[in-house]
């Protein structure tokens, strides 16, 4: 039934205090230790509203008094700080041979992170099964550290549609799986959200929030592993495209004759400049840190056929940033994964590919870094989504305090 009112309804007013909310809330991440006239000057707030949600979030314990005060002319300022000691955000980061966990506090600070042995393969039932358990060890010792989780954001290598649906992961063998979903069922409809995403875009958030590069407003993350996949960030916003598959860089044809890729193809980025084609070996997943630290070795002690390997490997990624600098202007690429210890061999090639090919001056100004995060980047990209959600609005509320 449609009906027609004038004037603003109780909902408008709830999402205008919502929207509010995550204002304040933003700005003292940003600028604490700040006082609420800082925040009213800032934002343009009037100074009541501004007692009043800044009232809230601290009822929230989102946000505290630091018992600090600022000396000004006048009165002196109560300073305000982020709290949320009551609080953690969790990501998981799905591998074919491990799951890693990474767990934060509302200012991002890292409370936990492990990682867990794990075969997929068998069925995408077992596999939730499986990370369910481990989910659920982390809630358990969230909950012995008095932390309520905010949200929950799964990490897959895969194609995962706008809905969080895995479309294809190849390498964990699901197809059409609502992990979100099933996960939040095999966790008993655990009081907190589930959200599931590509492990680059999720990697992307963490560089964004966290990584050496952070608050860049146009930086694309590149995944260093088997596959090769792109998070971009443009505009500060993780960008999806239609139907949430965009990023395949390491799909994109570099050369026609080039060798088989996993997809089918022929020379696709990832077959030439992925790790399986720098190891130049087909290597279970269990093999790989080994053999990239035989790599490392040989490359430090001058090995001409190791250095040429790399070099051909860091001009073929490099080709593949020039087609990410001409299309998409970032500011920076990070590479991620393994491409972080083969880094001081590689990026002199792509630096020269990308000054090389790109059209614009000097690259378009992007810069080509490895990441700081290391190889949980995605898992920890899961926490940083779940502190973007409460960042953008979905506060939590009415929690027991604990005395
Ligand atoms: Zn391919």
């Amino acid at each position: 039934m449609i009906t027609s009112t004038t004037g603003p309804q109780p909902a408008d007013f709830a999402d205008v205090r919502a929207t509010n909310l995550a204002v304040v809330l933003r700005f003292v991440r940003e600028h604490a230790p700040c006082s609420r006239a800082d925040i009213a000057a800032s934002t343009g707030l009037n100074k009541a509203t501004v007692s009043s949600l800044v009232a809230d979030l601290i009822d929230r314990r989102l946000v505290r008094e630091t018992g600090l005060t600022e000396n000004r002319v006048g009165r002196p300022a109560t300073m305000l700080v982020l709290d949320g000691s009551p609080y953690a955000a969790i990501g998981v980061e799905i591998n074919v041979d491990h799951v890693s966990a990474v767990a934060t506090g509302l200012a991002g600070e890292r409370l936990l992170t492990w990682r867990r042995a794990f075969s997929a393969g068998g069925s995408a039932g077992q596999d939730v099964a499986a990370v369910a358990a481990i989910v659920r060890r982390v809630v358990g010792r969230m909950a012995r550290d008095e932390r309520q989780v905010l949200g929950l954001a799964v990490a897959v290598p895969g194609l995962v549609d706008v809905q969080g649906v895995v479309r294809i992961a190849p390498n964990l063998g699901w197809r059409d799986a609502d992990i979100g979903g099933d996960l939040a069922k095999a966790l008993r409809d655990p009081g907190f959200t589930v959200q599931v995403d590509n492990d680059a875009n999720l990697a992307a958030l963490a560089e964004q929030r966290f990584g050496a590069r952070a608050g860049a407003a146009d930086l694309v993350y590149l995944t260093g592993e088997i596959g090769v996949g792109a998070g971009v960030i443009l505009d500060g916003r993780l960008r999806r495209g239609a139907l949430g598959y965009s990023g395949e860089i390491g799909h994109v044809q570099l050369d026609p004759d080039g060798p088989a890729c996993r997809c089918g193809r022929r020379g696709c980025l990832e077959a030439v400049a992925g790790i399986g084609a720098i190891l130049r070996r087909d290597l279970s997943p269990g093999e790989i840190p080994v053999e990239i630290e035989d790599t490392v070795r040989a490359a430090r002690a001058g090995d001409a056929a190791v250095l040429a390997t790399l070099d051909a490997a860091g001009r073929s990624l490099g080709r593949g940033v020039s087609v990410l600098a001409n299309l998409l202007n970032p500011a920076v690429v990070v590479l991620g994964g393994y491409y972080v210890p083969l880094a001081p061999w590689l990026l002199p090639a792509v630096r020269a590919e990308v000054a090389d090919r790109a059209i614009a001056p000097e690259g378009g100004g992007c810069e080509v870094v490895a990441s700081t995060l290391g190889l949980d980047a995605a898992a920890l990209g899961g926490a940083a989504r779940v502190l973007d959600s409460v960042d953008s609005g979905r506060l939590p509320g009415g929690i027991s305090r604990i005395s």
